[in-house]
């Protein structure tokens, strides 16, 4: 194992500035240990970190670099926009080209443009209660959506509760409106319907959730949620933050078809900047200000070079980059289940398009519970060995492993090589 000592006298700076040393709360290696290492340089596949450590990259900064680091045209795009001017707060042509892309793309038949993920889902969420004039929110447990107060209640499992906020500071109130049910369960949807159909203004879910770890919609649960809605008057929000133009061209839509009245995108459609966005049908998207009376506003949305490398990834992502992702994801999962195997560690690798979670539970995951249910300290055994071994894989066992067009065979190779120690050190674990 090299020397960590830059990033650990770093991660001693960042932790006298900033709380936890960190800017968003997994970075911190909460649950598996150790220091962060800080990253000083992405190349390709690649990351450097500050005591000159390279890494073969497995976390694409959760997402967005689906082309990989540094890709030459959006470095290009970036440098062109930047000399042109940073921000106007005014209309630009690239949010138009970024936003028929969108459009073009997916089922949204108009899009508004806003900074993050979190943005994205809370202007939905009250674009759908200012729309229906209901106010609760059906989610589900394990769903991720962002730090939305309404959202953040996640707690509650089994039969469908009144959630308790997850966190302080989001009020008993802003909780009340929000019914968390166990995912994959039609059941508890239409019991909700039934007991509160005419109060809930929408149900929001990930298309296909990947923030407990991998667990796929069972076949046909986006289109009875779609049904179910509909029938009550309520709306639909799928949110494709994370799965949007990374699992296909449009995202889980593009797998599964269903379209859902508003939906949410960000990191694939920023191209490693800060941009996102919320669509959907153009009735309810003309219910926003300036045309109607949902306020939403933003001084950055549709930043110039945000929208430069989102258009410039989106470009780029053409079909064979998909295909690529695929197979590198076959290739890898493939690899990570073999070596498991071999070490007898049971394991469990379930797949969204190309994303894919290592559960340590040989039992099918189908919800959160299910997702929590899994041997966190062979999780943490392997991840420590894989970073030793150059391997940058997410810290947290409840994630998925993450691709890109510039993992070629070689780095995929440093990868399939780390795995049998990797194995070995998670079977040691016991
Ligand atoms: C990442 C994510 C968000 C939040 O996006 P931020 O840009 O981090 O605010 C919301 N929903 C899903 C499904 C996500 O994966």
């Amino acid at each position: 194992m090299g020397t960590h000592q830059i990033s650990a006298e770093l991660f001693q700076r960042a932790s006298a500035a900033i709380p936890g040393g960190v800017n968003s709360p997994v970075r911190a290696f909460g649950s598996v240990g150790g220091t962060p290492p800080f990253m000083t340089k992405g190349r390709g596949p690649y990351l450097t970190d500050a005591d000159g450590r390279e890494y073969v990259d497995l976390v694409c900064s959760w997402g967005p670099l689906i082309l990989g680091h540094a890709h030459p045209a959006v470095v290009d795009a970036l440098h062109t926009a930047a000399a042109d001017g940073t921000s106007f707060g005014a209309p630009t042509p690239g949010e138009v080209e970024l936003a028929e892309e969108l459009v073009a793309r997916t089922a949204a038949e108009k899009v508004r443009l806003v900074n993050s993920g979190t943005e994205a889902t809370m202007s939905a969420v009250r674009l759908a209660r200012g729309a229906t004039g209901r106010a609760k929110v059906v989610k589900f447990a394990g769903n991720y959506h962002g730090h939305v107060d309404a959202l953040l209640a996640a707690a509650g499992s089994g039969v469908a509760t009144l959630a308790l906020p997850d966190s302080p500071g989001v009020t008993g109130a802003s909780a009340a409106d929000t019914i968390v049910l166990p995912y994959n369960d039609i059941e508890a949807v239409e019991a909700a319907f039934a007991a509160s159909g005419d109060e809930i203004a929408c149900v929001i879910a990930e298309a296909c959730p990947a923030n407990m770890g991998v667990v796929p919609p069972r076949d046909g649960f986006n289109a009875r949620l779609k049904e179910i809605t509909a029938r009550h008057g309520a709306l639909l929000i799928l949110d494709e933050v994370l799965t949007g133009f990374r699992v296909s061209g449009s995202g889980w839509f593009g797998l599964d078809g269903v379209a859902a009245d508003l939906v949410t995108f960000g990191k694939v459609m920023g191209g490693g900047l800060p941009a996102a966005a919320f669509g959907g049908r153009a009735d309810l998207m003309d219910r926003l200000a300036p045309l109607g009376p949902v306020y939403q506003a933003g001084t950055l949305s549709g930043n110039p070079l945000a929208t430069a490398a989102g258009l410039a990834t989106l470009r780029n992502a053409t079909a064979e980059v998909y295909a690529h992702i695929d197979a590198a994801a076959e290739r890898v999962s493939a690899a990570v289940g073999d070596a498991l195997a071999k070490e007898g560690v049971a394991h469990r690798i379930q797949k969204g398009g190309s994303l894919f979670t290592v559960f340590f539970t040989d039992a099918a995951v189908t919800d959160f519970d299910g997702a929590r249910d899994q041997h966190l300290g062979r999780f943490t055994a392997f991840f420590h060995t894989m970073l030793d071994q150059g391997v940058y894989l997410p810290p947290a066992a409840f994630e998925a492993w993450f691709l890109s067009a510039a993992h070629d065979d070689a780095a995929l190779d440093r990868v399939v090589a780390a795995l049998p120690k990797a194995a070995r050190a998670a079977a040691e674990v016991g």
